[in-house]
């Protein structure tokens, strides 16, 4: 059993599946201790809107990220945040579609697009990079990529679904380099498993770059609905009257968890340590089964099936496991989360 985990709190919901969750990058130990007493100890004052908690949690991720409050913008989970920048981008003033015909938004391929539904709604043309051979964001292409008509440039970093990261410097001299006319969106939601530091500390400089984060994956909270914005004030209050119930569509109790886990460093250090462990184990079992694995700077790794000869994903459904699926045909790539040792050890016995 994880240290951080006393088997009680494990939800009942967890143990009648008997399910072995290893598809969403959910941190298998969270939330945190201090997040576990917040929601607790603060249930009975659900019954107030107690607006004043999200203003508490705004100054905290102010100081956390070196910025001023109105350099940040609250929403339920990041994907909240995602599609009020799609809407940003793609919409006037009073909010009517004012898309032409040749506006676009460039992506690397694979990268995380759940969230684009919305900018292909309203009209966007996605342009979609490919890769470098080693699975790495191709910045140079991505930057030749972007035209004119380019409203937005999203980098996800490290990237979903291959686990690699771009240079801080790197990133830094991209951004630079992309016109003030385009938004470049940082997403930052896996930087809490790398020594990298956050972009946050250039959004006053940088007016057009958006940086989004959550609190879904190392602060475990992903079914709490937490994330948010930080940029320039101009962009936080354009995003800002996209949202109706702006910094609310956070329940109370969520934003009172993410409060206190903000001030969970030892939880947050465990959880980075215990992730670099298993995914350690977990590369080596794997390679030692033919599986190219990509050097990953996050809380899954992507490896591919090529040279797998057994039917995995029946393996996986057979032992009650809830992996991935294949991003690139070609060179049968999959994802698969970090979940905790036991668990790791199951999945590599299936498929063995
Ligand atoms: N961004 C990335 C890169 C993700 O992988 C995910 C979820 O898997 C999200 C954003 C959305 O997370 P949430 O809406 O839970 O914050």
């Amino acid at each position: 059993a994880s240290p951080l985990v006393s088997e009680n709190l494990i939800t009942s919901f967890e143990t009648d599946t008997n399910l072995i969750f290893l598809r969403s990058n959910e941190n298998p130990y969270g939330p945190s201790p201090l997040a576990r007493k917040a929601f607790v100890d603060n249930a009975n004052i659900s019954n107030r809107y107690n607006w004043d908690v999200a203003t508490q949690l705004i100054s905290d991720l102010a100081k956390k990220n070196s910025v001023k409050d109105e350099n940040i913008l609250l929403g339920a989970g990041s994907t909240e945040i995602l599609d009020l920048v799609a809407k940003f981008v793609s919409l006037g003033k009073g909010h009517e579609p004012k898309v032409t015909g040749s506006a676009n938004y460039v992506i690397a391929d694979p990268s995380y697009d759940y969230w684009t539904v919305t900018l292909d709604n309203l009209g966007l043309t996605k342009n979609k990079v490919p890769l470098t051979t080693d699975k790495k964001i191709n910045l140079q292409a991505m930057q030749e990529a972007v035209n004119n008509d380019t409203k937005l440039v999203y980098i996800c970093n490290p990237n979903n679904p291959t686990g690699t990261i771009c240079e801080r410097e790197a990133l830094v001299e991209f951004v630079t380099k992309i016109s003030q006319n385009t938004i470049v969106l940082i997403d930052e939601a896996y930087l809490d498993f790398t020594k990298q530091q956050s972009l946050s500390n250039i959004v006053n400089d940088k007016k057009n770059i958006i940086i989004v984060k959550t609190f879904s994956k190392m602060y475990g909270l992903a079914g709490a609905r937490i994330g948010y914005a930080i940029a320039d004030k101009t962009i936080i209050d354009n995003l800002t009257n996209l949202q109706s119930n702006t910094n609310n569509s956070v329940s109370v109790l969520s934003k009172l968890a993410a409060i206190a886990s903000l001030k969970d460093d030892k939880f947050v250090s465990n959880c980075y340590l215990l992730n670099e462990n298993v995914r350690q184990y977990t590369i080596s079992e794997l390679k030692k089964l033919n599986c190219e694995c990509i050097s990953s700077n996050t809380n899954f790794i992507y490896f591919s099936l090529s040279n797998y000869n057994k039917d995995y994903f029946k393996l996986l459904e057979n032992n009650n496991i809830e992996g991935g699926r294949i991003y690139e045909e070609q060179g049968k790539w999959t994802r698969i989360t970090i979940g905790k040792m036991d668990e790791m050890k199951k999945f590599i016995q299936a498929i063995q």
